[in-house]
């Protein structure tokens, strides 16, 4: 195991796909050398620095689509509250927070997967007035764009666009059976095509097995996103996956899926998402060794730690945060 690390680290090696089976299934007294061969590709990559970002929920519920771990889906009951494309105030009063604290990113999401032309145009137009007013970065959670809606949102100041692939393209029937994973490729090879960046990840403990996770790791890396969220299930209420046994995401193995992230991902801004605040609370040191992103002020339908908890831990573990 060492001898392959080495060779990763060392000469910038591909892992094999057994080797980041080898890496999931490590036995947990060699997790402390795997955070140190990650640390080596995260210091190489990105320093010391921490990425804070935030996340909107612009427009909540009512989505058409059967996501099985999402609160906003069609199929879940879940009792979050649910709205149209909020007012420009309250979407502008987050953007100069963002300025304000000094944070890196502005991540805008919008439940559902397909908009009318109508709703990108009045989309467009907020976003055209929050990068005037802030000059903050923007990334947002779309759905599935026409290629004329994404460039009326590039041309409005959106820098990147968030569509994670989830889990692996054999899993995920499992998952959603109202779109498919190569509609999701699809829909991103066509934004990288009009030049947006692109923030791709996914979730663990959807049920899928460790195979499931090194082929979706292996598919981005396929697509060379910027920014990779890794997300740990929590299981919400009212959601499809609300049961689910989530007793194998314990600290260590959801460690050696962000150390193995980042030996297939080195150079990407890899940003552990929700489940951070449950799965490694007391090991924010060895987590933030892998990663160099994180949310601030909670999840689109769930509870997160507030930006000043977030800036301590930052500083705490001995990394400093920065505007992008
Ligand atoms: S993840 Fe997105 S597309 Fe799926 S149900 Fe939730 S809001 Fe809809």
């Amino acid at each position: 195991m060492i001898d392959t690390i080495d060779s990763i680290i060392l000469k910038g090696s591909a892992l094999r796909r057994e080797d980041c089976i080898r890496i999931l299934d490590a036995p947990d007294d060699e997790l402390d050398n795997l955070v140190k061969a990650a640390f080596v590709l995260r210091k190489k990559h990105k320093g010391l620095m921490v990425s804070i970002q935030i996340l909107s929920n612009a427009k909540s519920g009512n989505c058409s689509e059967d996501c099985a771990y999402c609160a906003q889906s069609r199929n879940a009951d879940s009792g979050i509250d649910m709205y149209p494309l909020i007012s420009y105030e309250k979407l502008s009063a987050t953007g100069s927070l963002i300025k304000e604290r000094g944070l890196s990113r502005h991540c805008i999401g919008l439940s559902g997967i397909r908009f009318s032309d109508n709703a990108i145009d009045a989309f467009s137009e907020q976003v055209r007035k929050l990068k005037a007013e802030t000059h903050t970065a923007i990334c947002c959670s779309i759905g599935f764009l026409t290629e004329v809606q994404a460039r009326k949102l590039k041309a409005a100041g959106v820098d990147r666009i968030n569509h994670n692939l989830n889990t692996s393209r054999a899993f995920y029937p499992h998952i959603c059976t109202t779109h498919t994973f190569d509609e999701r490729v699809a829909n991103i090879k066509m934004l990288q095509a009009i030049g947006f960046e692109i923030c791709s990840g996914g979730i663990i403990g959807l049920g899928e097995s460790n195979d499931d996770v090194v082929d979706m790791l292996l598919e981005l890396q396929s697509i060379h996103p910027a920014s990779v969220p890794i997300n740990f299930l929590l299981p919400l209420q009212g959601t499809c996956l609300e049961k689910a046994d989530t007793t194998h995401l314990t600290t260590a193995y959801c460690l050696k899926v962000v150390c193995l992230t980042r030996f297939i991902l080195p150079a990407a801004s890899i940003r552990c998402a929700a489940g951070r605040e449950v799965y490694f609370k007391g090991h924010e040191r060895e987590l933030l060794s892998v990663v160099d992103s994180l949310f601030a002020s909670g999840y689109l339908t769930a509870d997160g730690q507030t930006i000043d908890d977030t800036i301590r831990l930052v500083k705490e573990s001995g990394f400093e945060y920065h505007i992008e």
